[in-house]
């Protein structure tokens, strides 16, 4: 029998396992991942950033798990030989009204422990010469990093401290019993004394497998990117992010200078058919038949449809990409553009229409259930790890 038993390779997971291992040497752990390798969701297909933190409520389980979440990750990077560089980031105001917005931003960052700091046109000029904008706020603190090799550096070191990681391993049952709790693949069953619900794009699923119903839905929202073409490369030095519109939990399309090289621009966000379909027109009947049932999202779409049409506009139509990402760098033309991968954030929604913005657990008898991570939970994953492991010994 397992002490714990945690469902999902992607880094929340992983980082789960990792600070088991670290609180109680010797524990038996074992991470089910249902596909062949780990980090194929959400922590494989991100913007690669180290989120400073920034943006979040002061107060929020967010805006403190990615203050010391962004340390932590630094950290064990340095210490695994994973490749990061803290850059710093470009938030660029196009206008009066959007440095009113900007102007919240600093004033969140400061109460955040940040270290933010306004740019003169020439200073900007300077740091990104292909910006256009009318104010700008530099966020010295953010960083970029590749998910993908940080997931791969904890599965070392769980492997190392005795942890059992097993692919190929979906969870299909789940019964919590008065002692044990066990999970039966399609392989076999496993029984621990604890179960960790790390799904993701699936959590809500895998605890209604549970027995745990709450009004919560995961609403997957596709991002997608390009890539800029090695010749328009130089346009970007590091990070440049819009001012994001506050009603969204999301950041608009932005210019990431990746840690494995070359230069993405987006993620634009549209709510997906399918919760792993990664292409423009991925449906899978019962992920649609689900979002038409769902009162919550029918809620949200009565409220947004017309930001909703537009970014559908801008998945088809590669001029009006082109067009959103001019407004950060008017230079940048169409034919500069390579299509480049999508992900699909695991957002949570209420039945009331309301879109979940800060992390969310829920505890069963025997488990717990990570029902909202999204980001900056890649930044903030260790210290999301820590705080479930407090929360399963406790
Ligand atoms: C487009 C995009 C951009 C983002 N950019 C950033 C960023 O720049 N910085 C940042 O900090 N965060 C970012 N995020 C958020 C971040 O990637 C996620 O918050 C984080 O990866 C969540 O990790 P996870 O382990 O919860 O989920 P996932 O990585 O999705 O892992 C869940 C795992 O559970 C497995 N699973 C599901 N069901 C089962 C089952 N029944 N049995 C066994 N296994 C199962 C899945 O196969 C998957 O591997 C971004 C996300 C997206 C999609």
């Amino acid at each position: 029998m397992y002490d714990y038993i945690i469902i999902g390779g992607g880094i929340v997971g992983l980082a789960a396992a990792y600070a088991l291992l670290e609180e109680e040497p010797g524990a038996g752990v074992v991470v089910l991942e249902k596909e062949s390798h780990l980090a194929s969701h959400q922590t494989g297909r991100n913007s690669g950033v180290i989120h400073s933190g920034i943006y979040y409520r002061p107060g929020s389980l967010k805006a403190f798990l990615t203050e010391k979440g962004r340390k932590s990750l630094a950290a064990f990077c340095d210490q695994h030989g994973v490749d990061y560089t803290i850059c710093g980031k470009i938030i660029a105001a196009r206008d009066e009204d959007e440095l009113l917005q900007l102007r919240k931003l600093y004033e969140r960052g400061r109460q955040n422990g940040l270290q933010p700091r306004y740019l003169s046109l020439e200073e900007l000029a300077e740091r990104e010469p292909y910006v256009s904008a009318r104010h700008a706020l530099l966020v010295p603190e953010t960083g970029i990093v590749d998910y993908g090799e940080v997931a791969q550096a904890l599965a070392a070191e769980i492997r190392r401290r005795g942890g059992d990681i097993l692919i190929g391993q979906q969870a299909e049952q789940i019964q919590e019993a008065e002692q044990s709790v066990s999970v039966t693949t399609p392989d076999q069953t496993f029984t621990g004394r604890k179960l960790i619900n790390c799904g993701g794009l699936q959590s809500d699923k895998i605890a209604r497998m549970a027995g745990y119903h709450t009004d919560i839905r995961i609403v997957p929202f596709r991002g997608e990117y390009y890539t800029l073409a090695p010749e328009a490369e130089h346009k970007v030095s590091w990070l440049i992010y819009p001012v994001p519109d506050p009603a969204f939990p999301f950041l608009g399309v932005h210019f990431t200078r990746m840690s494995r090289g070359g230069v993405e621009a987006g993620p634009n966000a549209v709510l997906s058919f399918e919760r792993e379909g990664y292409e423009k027109m991925a449906v899978k009947p019962a992920d649609a038949w689900e979002h038409l049932r769902s009162p919550g999202l029918m809620k949200l779409a009565s409220r947004y449809w017309k930001e909703g049409a537009r970014e559908y506009v801008r998945s088809f139509s590669r001029q009006a990409f082109t067009a959103e990402l001019q407004q950060l760098i008017p230079s940048l033309s169409a034919d500069e553009l390579v299509p480049g991968e999508s992900g699909i954030r695991a957002q949570a929604l209420q039945e009331d229409g309301t879109l979940m913005d800060d992390f969310f657990f829920i505890t069963g008898s025997r488990s717990l259930h990570v029902l909202n991570a999204p980001s900056p939970a890649a930044t903030a994953s260790l210290e999301i790890g820590k705080t479930i492991a407090r929360k399963v010994k406790g």
